[in-house]
């Protein structure tokens, strides 16, 4: 029922050169069934005039932050108006990188997802938790918070534009991926959140995806859980290896 999601953050990565190489050489050879599986990819800001003009039409564009003001005197920011106006539709928010290196809290985020909901952009919306919160045991209620700073904003009807990416920051560029069984338990735990706190139908209909070190030796083991409903992938979607994942998940459980 629930279309797979599958996203490549390319994070601050890649000359225009560079880009331009991926688009023609992976992206552009991506064959996958648009019923069952949804691709978006993420460049930087710069390269996506020449990324929209040369991109699939399957696959879609994700802008990897917005800023928590709208259009106006605020140096050095891109809004929510003007991702709108240059027909982007999706924005990652709440990556953990923001959260550590830009200071953006659970708050910014839940603003910033409620300013890009009232645009109708779409949003893959990151939690997750630090190993020392694993460690001590509050996983869950590390994610319960961030998590809730969402709900604080949003319409019950804007969660049919939130995609979940469930990115364990300990995984997150490290080589080290959750275990599909570690994955599934905070799965679950983020679906029964939702149907709890939303409702029924956002229980059902939201996709829940992961991110961590997910590649291509793995991307099928971890779509076989139940409540796993595709993949935020950082650096192996750099590579052709991002073909294998987008493959594990058009394959499906
Ligand atoms: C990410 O940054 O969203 C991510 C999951 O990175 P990686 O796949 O490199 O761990």
């Amino acid at each position: 029922m629930r279309r797979y999601f599958v996203g490549g953050n390319w994070k601050c990565n890649n000359t225009l050169a560079q880009t331009q190489s991926l688009i023609n050489s992976v992206i552009n050879k991506l064959v996958f069934d648009t019923n069952k599986i949804e691709v978006a990819v993420a460049p930087i800001f710069l390269h996506l005039p020449w990324v929209q003009a040369n991109i699939q039409k399957n696959v879609q564009l994700a802008i990897q932050n917005s800023s928590l003001t709208k259009m106006g005197a605020y140096t050095g920011e891109i809004s929510v108006e003007q991702v709108k106006d240059f027909g982007i539709p999706w924005v990652i928010l709440g990556h953990s990188e923001r959260r550590q290196f830009y200071g953006e809290t659970n708050e910014i985020v839940g603003k910033k997802t409620r300013l890009a909901l009232d645009q109708q952009l779409s949003v893959m919306a990151c939690v997750g938790e630090k190993l020392a919160d694993r460690e001590s045991g509050q996983t869950t209620n590390v994610i319960q918070a961030q998590l809730a700073a969402i709900k604080k904003e949003l319409t019950i009807e804007q969660w049919s534009k939130v995609v979940v990416a469930y990115e364990p920051v300990w995984a997150i560029g490290t080589g080290k991926t959750a275990s599909p069984e570690q994955a599934q338990e905070v799965h679950a735990f983020i679906r029964g959140w939702l149907k709890s706190q939303i409702g029924t139908q956002a229980e059902q209909a939201t996709r829940i995806i992961y991110g961590g070190s997910v590649t291509e030796k793995n991307a099928a083991d971890l779509i076989k859980q139940p409540d796993l409903d595709g993949f935020l992938v950082g650096g192996a979607a750099l590579k052709p290896a991002f073909a294998d994942i987008v493959a594990a998940a058009n394959k499906g459980r």
